[in-house]
This record gives C-alpha cells, sequence and structure tokens, in this order.
C-alpha cells in the first residue's frame, strides 16, 4: 500500500518550512516538496547575505540564517522532505489527492499550497558567451558571498540587487558596475554608498560579450549608443537585472488566481476541498507579502487542514509551551 500523508507541502521557502513545523505541532504524518534543489525560497536563492529587520524576535538576521533555523525547528527526524522535486499535477481520487511531480506521485489527505511567486527564472541579457559560461563565472545568485571573495567581479544592473551586492562586495573584491540606463531604480543611499566607495561605475554602459575557456576569462564593456568598448579581465559576472515568476502548473488546478495569486478566505481555505495555501501565492483583501504574515497565514492554514481531517477537532491553535517542541 502506498503511504498517505495526512498533509503536504508544496514549497519549501520560510511559509512552507513554517507549515511543516505546525503539522508536526498538530501531530500530522507531513511531506513537504519543492522544486529547488535547496530550503529557503527567495529568501535563500536571492538574497541569502541580506539583513532581514522585521521577523519578531530577530533584531537582525541574514536570510541564510533564518532559513537554517526554521530547517532546525521544522524538520524533525525521519521528516519527509523531498528536494528538486517539481509538483505538477494535483488530482482528487476518493478521499486522498494524487500529486504528480517530477519525481513520481504522493498520495496525501490535505494540502497546503506555500509555492511562493511559483518558479522564478533569472532575466538574461542574451549576449554572446552568456548561455556558453552560464555557471562557470556568469552567475545570476548570490548563493555563497564568499565564493566571491579575491575575485575580479562584474555586476551588471541597476537595482537594488546589484547595488546591495556591490557595496557587500567593495571590501572583498574588485568590483567593477555597469548599468545600462540613465537612472539608477536601487535606493539612492546605496547609490551614494557605492560611488563613495570609488569602484569603477559604467553608466549607462552595457555588457556586449563574456569570453573566456573553460570558465570565464573576460567581458567586453562599452557605453551605450557607441562603438567605443573595452575588454576587462573577470573572474566572475553577476547578473542583476531581475527575474520573472510564473505559478506554471498551479495555475491549471481549477483554484481562483488573481494577479497570479490565489485567493483564499479568512482560514486560507481554497474552494478545492482538503487544499489550503499561505505566504506569498496568496491574496485576500489587505494581503502583504511578508514573511511574518506568512508564517501566520500558515498556521491557520495547518489549523483549517486539521479541522477538515479531524472535524470533531476546533480551528484552534496549539500552544507550543504546552507540548515542549
Ligand atoms: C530582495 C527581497 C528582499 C525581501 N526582504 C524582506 C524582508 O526584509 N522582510 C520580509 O518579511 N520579507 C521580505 N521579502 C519577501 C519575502 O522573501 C517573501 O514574503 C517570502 O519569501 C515568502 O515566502 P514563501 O515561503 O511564501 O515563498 P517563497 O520564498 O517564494 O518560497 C516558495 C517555494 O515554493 C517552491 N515552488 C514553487 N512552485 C513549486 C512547485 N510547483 N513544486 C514544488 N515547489 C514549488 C519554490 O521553489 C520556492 O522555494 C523580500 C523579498 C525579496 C525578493
Amino acid at each position: 500500500m502506498p503511504t498517505v500523508d495526512d498533509i503536504t507541502i508544496i514549497g519549501g521557502g520560510p511559509v512552507g518550512l513554517f507549515g511543516l513545523y505546525h503539522s508536526h505541532l498538530r501531530q500530522l504524518r507531513a511531506r513537504l516538496i519543492d522544486s529547488l534543489p535547496e530550503l529557503g525560497g527567495q529568501v535563500v536563492a536571492l538574497y541569502p547575505e541580506k539583513y532581514i529587520f522585521d521577523v519578531g524576535g530577530f533584531p537582525k538576521v541574514t536570510g541564510r540564517e533564518l532559513i537554517e533555523l526554521l530547517a532546525e525547528q521544522s524538520i524533525k527526524q525521519n521528516a519527509s522532505v523531498c528536494l528538486g522535486e517539481k509538483v505538477v499535477g494535483l488530482e482528487r481520487d476518493g478521499e486522498v489527492w494524487r500529486l504528480q511531480t517530477s519525481g513520481g506521485e504522493h498520495l496525501t489527505r490535505s494540502v497546503v499550497i506555500a509555492a511562493g511567486l511559483g518558479a522564478f527564472n533569472p532575466r538574461k541579457l542574451g549576449v554572446p558567451g552568456e548561455e556558453e559560461f552560464a555557471g562557470r563565472g556568469v552567475q545570476y545568485f548570490v548563493r555563497q558571498v564568499s565564493a566571491f571573495y579575491g575575485k575580479r567581479v562584474l555586476i551588471v544592473g541597476g537595482g537594488d540587487s546589484a547595488v546591495d551586492w556591490a557595496n557587500t562586495l567593495i571590501p572583498h573584491a574588485s568590483i567593477r558596475v555597469v548599468h545600462n540606463l540613465p537612472k539608477w531604480q536601487a535606493h539612492e543611499e546605496s547609490v551614494e554608498q557605492m560611488r563613495a566607495s570609488g569602484i569603477p561605475i559604467g553608466q549607462p554602459w552595457e555588457l556586449r560579450e563574456i569570453r573566456g575557456a573553460d570558465r570565464v576569462e573576460a567581458a567586453v564593456i562599452g557605453p551605450c549608443g557607441s562603438d567605443q568598448q573595452e575588454t576587462i579581465a573577470v573572474d566572475e559576472i553577476l547578473i542583476c537585472i531581475g527575474f520573472s515568476t510564473d505559478l506554471g502548473p498551479i495555475k491549471g488546478w481549477g483554484l481562483p488566481i488573481r494577479g497570479g495569486q490565489i485567493q483564499v478566505d479568512w482560514g486560507m481555505k481554497t474552494p478545492l476541498e482538503g487544499v489550503f495555501a499561505a505566504g506569498d501565492v496568496v491574496t485576500y483583501p489587505g494581503k502583504t507579502k511578508l514573511i511574518a504574515l506568512g508564517f501566520g497565514e500558515v498556521g491557520m492554514a495547518v489549523d483549517s487542514a486539521v479541522h477538515y481531517l479531524f472535524p470533531e477537532q476546533r480551528i484552534t491553535t496549539k500552544h507550543s509551551s504546552d507540548r515542549g517542541f
């Protein structure tokens, strides 16, 4: 007989992870699935080294630290966590839901969708050499800041991500920035801080070509709208020009979706029986996309799932201090 879980959480971002904690608190047999190879969702993929200041109890915490602590809190012994597995289908089969994934199938009695913005893909420049050297010197995310230490790094972009990474790396690496627009999209103070460091900044300049052998060795850059160009030696090119997101297969599951988000009621319920949602993926009047709010929502979603699974139990949160974990 295949295993049937009580609850399956789609998404291993901060909200999905905290949902796993709540599932254990409510003594459910739980599984968490994420398409990325690593836990943490946006926080780890997009800003692991940035400080977060608005999570209760943490005056400041980096994205990576927060996710490590959440994993410690949420992943109990023998927890079922499936990484690198994308959920592509959701089908009702009698009392259970069948979840088709890129790795197979899981059966579950209830589902919490905590899929955030959906699968997210970095925007590309489309310049020669970009595809060829992707992952071999061309990066779109900073997974580990120390990997850039002591290197010659070209940062492409003018938004918060590009400028914040420039400021973070300036003390540790040789940084050069090119941005192809006359205006910066980043915060003014961050741009001022970057300028004050005296690093070479090309604006409006563009990256035209990436060259190398086994990995990146040089970049061809020049002022926009001019034939002038120079070839600079680089070890890493960090392209921070945004990302696109897509709910992908979730859009085909018959859920009410508005503006790319699933509409839920006060109990984080969707119109599909036994399917709940929380975090950035949901919308309701007054919704804001914040980690702290997502934590509350996913507690509510799990409590609603408990009430659905065991109707004799009221929708009420158990105190963790009573249970001791
Ligand atoms: C630069 C930046 C700075 C931010 N700073 C702050 C801040 O200071 N404070 C704050 O509160 N918030 C901040 N946020 C917002 C915060 O990161 C989000 O609100 C939070 O990450 C939402 O968590 P989530 O778990 O709902 O979604 P996500 O973090 O997006 O995680 C969703 C997960 O679901 C997975 N997934 C999606 N579709 C599937 C599928 N079909 N199958 C399997 N897995 C799937 C994804 O791979 C992803 O890992 C910031 C966001 C950004 C971009």
